[in-house]
């Protein structure tokens, strides 16, 4: 078969997509409360324009990510491959830029939603090989 470049290349175009946002009361449980916004439950959906993250930036943002001990790696920091990834995936969304002041002051509600566009780095970090110290 000859070398169809549609399957191997990252899909340069942006697509569109829509993320449910759900939200749940905290502080006032078992209290009706109709000042609470999120007394019953509440679900946004948010529009966002992302684009798929290249292999290689990928393993960049990755080996970023890692420390190492010698030959063992040490320490993954999550928090900051989750970042750079978002920053690099989302191209427009309605807060404006992604950048690391806006990750770093969002909640669990939206961070866990955004956190569902990331490719997971498990793969890579629990096999040993396929990772080596660059
Ligand atoms: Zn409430």
């Amino acid at each position: 078969m000859p070398y169809d470049s549609n399957i191997y290349l990252t899909k340069r175009d942006v697509k569109e997509i829509e993320k449910s946002i759900s939200f749940f009361c905290k502080e006032c449980s078992k209290v009706e409360n109709p000042d609470c916004l999120n007394h019953n439950g509440r679900v946004d959906v948010l529009k966002f324009k992302i684009r798929d993250i290249p292999w290689s930036k990928r393993n960049q943002i990755l080996s970023a990510a890692l420390s190492w001990d010698g030959n063992d790696m040490r320490h993954f920091d999550g928090d900051y491959y989750v970042r750079e990834c978002l920053k690099f995936i989302i191209i427009e969304a309605p807060w404006g830029p992604t950048n690391d002041l806006f990750l770093t002051t969002i909640g669990e509600e939206l961070g866990g939603a955004l956190e569902s566009l990331v490719p997971t780095p498990l793969r890579d970090v629990n096999s040993g090989d396929g990772l080596k110290k660059g």
